[in-house]
């Protein structure tokens, strides 16, 4: 053991807890506890990937060229704004890294995700926590939490785990009514879920202070792969590219996410059964007595009596081999996180909850 100090808040950070992926002693597990993808990623996307393996001799291509090209004629954008991360996450520990440090502030919503927690301390900066209003996340709230300390803002919209949105004018409003020296992002991970949202692009456009991040960890269902990027003002994305390494983004990588953009009749497949499987899920829980908020996003957000139903009706589908989300680190202790499988998996996740409600189990 060293009597070694690390750097101020480092200590601080509480190791991320990720989703379960198996159950002692059950087969069948069935996965919801991460928001991936149920039928996998393109299989263009695993070819591409594969036909990259031949060349790993090489390093990769250092500024992601290809891979912002595509990702700008995709969403319209100008590739130059653009950075490519290691996930999305990675942009996240960027954005911290290079505007907060320590003695500034970094804002996060009551139900945000712990990724802007951690990278905020890693940095040497204090999260400093906003409530949000009946699992919705409250402008006004966050304008009110801003001090002359406040260096950045985390707002993911849709929500997770609470899988609600901001529309368009709460969003201007926000981006609006912030001080121009304050960073506002907008996490963007489930943005394609949400119909003819565009992740904040165009609050982007009109802010130089807001920043977009985007994922290919859930909707494109390449989450094992680590591929995100972000979109900003030009002089944002300079800075954010000198702290990047400069070979964070490997060859298969890049390649899997641009056969991934490329097959939009395998997106508009899985938007389309997303949509259609949530819808069976939420109203089949419903009937249960189990409520969700109409969710925008690929899980829904199933509400108990208490923390003590939630727990004991988590305990029982995990006998059946079905894994869900506790989110109570998320202020949600009554709450489960719930992903949208596949049709076999949502009408298990039914089946078992019904069971439970029924006492059976
Ligand atoms: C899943 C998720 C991400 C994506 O993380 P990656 O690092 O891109 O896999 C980002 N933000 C939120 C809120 C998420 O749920």
């Amino acid at each position: 053991m060293t009597q070694i100090q690390p750097q101020p808040g480092i200590l601080d950070i509480a190791l991320y807890q990720g989703g379960a992926s198996h159950v002692a002693g059950v087969a069948n597990v069935v996965k919801l506890s991460s928001n991936e993808n149920p039928f996998g990623p393109s299989p263009r996307a695993i070819e591409a990937f594969r036909a990259a393996g031949a060349a790993l001799h090489r390093y990769p291509n250092t500024d992601h060229g290809p891979l912002r090209q595509t990702i700008g004629a995709h969403h319209g954008l100008d590739p130059d704004r653009i950075i490519c991360g290691v996930g999305s996450d990675e942009v996240i520990t960027f954005l911290c890294q290079c505007y907060a440090g320590p003695g500034d502030e970094v804002l996060y919503t009551e139900h945000g995700f712990s990724m802007y927690k951690i990278s905020a301390r890693a940095a040497g900066a204090e999260p400093v926590k906003v409530p949000e209003r009946d699992r919705r996340v409250d402008v006004d709230a966050i304008i009110a939490g801003v001090t002359e300390r406040t260096r950045l803002i985390f707002v993911t919209n849709p929500g997770n785990p609470t899988g609600t949105m901001l529309g368009a004018a709460d969003l201007e409003r926000l981006a609006a009514s912030v001080p121009r020296d304050v960073i506002v992002v907008l996490d963007g991970a489930y943005a394609e879920f949400a119909p003819g949202f565009d992740g904040g692009v165009s609050v982007v456009d009109r802010h130089p202070n807001v920043v977009m991040t985007r994922t290919f960890s859930k909707l494109y269902g390449l989450g094992g792969l680590r591929i995100g990027w972000g979109y900003a003002a030009r002089d944002i994305i300079d800075v954010l590219n000198r702290v990047r390494g400069p070979f964070n983004l490997s060859e298969p990588q890049m390649a899997a996410a641009i056969a991934a953009l490329e097959d939009r009749d395998y997106t508009a497949f899985c938007l389309d059964e997303t949509a259609r499987l949530r819808s069976l899920l939420a109203d089949g829980l419903a009937e249960l007595g189990v409520p969700s908020d109409t969710s925008c996003t690929n899980f829904i957000l199933a509400r108990f009596a208490s923390e003590d139903e939630a727990n004991a009706c988590d305990t029982v589908l995990q006998g059946r081999g079905i894994l869900v989300r506790r989110v109570g680190g998320y202020g949600l202790p009554d709450c489960l996180r719930i992903t949208v499988g596949d049709e076999d998996s949502c009408r298990r996740v039914i089946e078992g909850v019904r069971a439970f409600k029924a006492g059976e189990a």
